[in-house]
């Protein structure tokens, strides 16, 4: 039987960036992913698709098998908890900075005893304890930038890019956390069985992105 590939990866910033990359290893979708409703994309090649799903969904089907290589930003993986994936290539797309944010006001370095909302909790966990700061921290599935001006917490964490969403909400960075970008995970079976065409894959992404990173 024929070796296939399924590839994961979420629609938006993503997809957009990652596509490139994708035509870099000779991969075109056929539909075209922001118009269509399909969630299963057919590609140039028979033996390639792409499954679109959330961003944070990403590692959790590439661990479990589903899709054989995922496409997943680094504030994603830093949150996921499961070990069946390999973490393989920064793609350096998509790139921002993971933050800690308050309100205009706000001294940097004074989140200790504060309410802290976000969606990456275990991220903003493990940050706070290696500062050896305590923080209550809210989980929230989006719109973090809220929290602070309904007084539901007194900073957030979240991705920055160019900090407009932040500044029009009259917040402003005050911790950086990590700097993020999207990286190429492999599910750890798929790397031993199918592992000559995903080192064909991964080889030319690589070189797709040192080419256009020199
Ligand atoms: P900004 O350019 O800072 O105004 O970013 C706007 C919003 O887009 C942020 O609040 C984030 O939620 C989201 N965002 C920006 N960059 C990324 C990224 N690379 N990956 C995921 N979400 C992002």
């Amino acid at each position: 039987m024929k070796t296939s590939l399924t590839i994961a990866v979420s629609k938006g910033r993503i997809f957009k960036d990652a596509l490139p990359l994708l035509e870099g290893a000779g991969i075109v979708p056929i539909d075209d992913p922001e118009t269509s409703r399909k969630l299963i994309l057919d590609t140039n090649r028979d033996d390639v698709k792409l499954v679109l799903i959330r961003a944070s969904d990403v590692p959790t089907y590439v661990d479990y098998g589903a899709a054989d290589i995922g496409i997943a930003g680094k504030d994603v993986l830093m949150e996921y908890e499961g070990d069946g994936i390999y973490e393989l290539l920064d793609l350096k797309i998509a790139q921002c900075k993971l933050m800690v944010a308050g309100p205009i006001n706000a001294t940097e370095g004074s989140a200790n005893g504060l309410r802290v909302a976000t969606k990456y909790v275990n991220s903003a966990r493990r940050y706070f304890a290696n500062q050896g700061k305590q923080a209550e921290l809210i989980k929230l599935y989006g719109s973090m930038e809220l929290a602070p001006l309904v007084g539901l917490a007194d900073r957030i964490v979240d991705v920055v890019d160019t900090g407009n969403t932040l500044k029009a909400n009259g917040l402003v960075p005050l911790e950086h956390i990590a700097d993020i970008s999207s990286r190429l995970i492999v599910n750890k079976a798929s790397m031993k069985m199918k592992h000559a065409m995903v080192k064909r894959f991964i080889d030319s992404v690589a070189q797709t992105v040192a080419q256009r990173n020199s």
